[in-house]
């Protein structure tokens, strides 16, 4: 094989853990959504850490993936996508891209997804898995994404993977019907909410309590 990446993604190394990670962590939590499990068995997550930290990629856990960042518990990212409701046709907004991995499964449920990092390295990091998991409907951009994304606004969806409070950008930058969903709150204590834009009000909805690292304004380029 010409590129060692290849044999990387089909390494079956990693299936099991996998398999696991998804029949103990996703379905016995009441993850149901069958697209969302697809994509979460098939998402090489070992990819998106460090060489370091592969073996524990599949564990039910938060990891630091550098910067003081980290990549969310499969849980959690399993569930937001399932809230989203994705039925393959969509344009997402993801806000915090961090090392790629719920950029990675987003992308195998959508049209496309368009996601922001306001750290370049981590960005840059992301770029390149994605790459290596052969994962081509997704576009990046180093920014704050507090200000959302109006070169391609308006979305179907707006997904943050940061805990804060929501910019008024992004109900502005989604279609009508469109759904926007975060970790909202203060202090590392937070709750995911969706709200869906409809013709005259914002029907809101709470689920899990969670904790997030913050949504932060601006930009930084190290
Ligand atoms: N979805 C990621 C989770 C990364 S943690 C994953 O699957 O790994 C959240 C990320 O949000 C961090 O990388 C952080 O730098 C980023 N972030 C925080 N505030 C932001 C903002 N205003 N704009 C863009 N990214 C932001």
């Amino acid at each position: 094989m010409k590129n060692p990446l290849l044999s990387e993604i089909a390494s079956p190394t990693f299936d099991r853990p996998r398999q696991r990670m998804v029949n103990d962590q996703l379905k016995a939590r009441g993850i149901r959504d069958e697209h969302v499990l697809a994509a979460m068995s098939s998402v090489p997550r070992h990819l998106f850490v460090d060489a370091a930290l592969a073996a524990r990629s599949y564990q039910d856990c938060a990891l630091p993936i550098g910067c003081g960042q980290t990549i969310s518990q499969p849980y959690m990212v399993a569930r937001m996508t399932e809230l989203l409701e994705l039925k393959g046709q969509e344009r997402v907004l993801e806000i915090g891209t961090g090392c790629g991995y719920q950029t990675a499964v987003l992308s195998r449920l959508c049209r496309r997804v368009y996601s922001i990092e306001r750290i370049e390295a981590l960005q840059q990091r992301a770029r390149k898995n994605l790459r290596a998991a052969r994962l081509a409907n997704v576009m990046l951009k180093c920014g704050d994404g507090m200000e959302g994304w109006e070169d391609y606004a308006p979305f179907d969806a707006i997904i943050v993977t940061a805990g804060g409070f929501a910019s008024e950008l992004w109900l502005q930058q989604l279609k009508p019907g469109g759904v926007l969903l975060l970790p909202e709150g203060s202090n590392g204590s937070h709750r995911l909410v969706r709200r869906r834009k409809q013709a005259h009000v914002i029907a809101e909805e709470y689920f899990d309590a969670c904790t997030f690292v913050p949504l932060l304004r601006g930009v930084n380029h190290h």
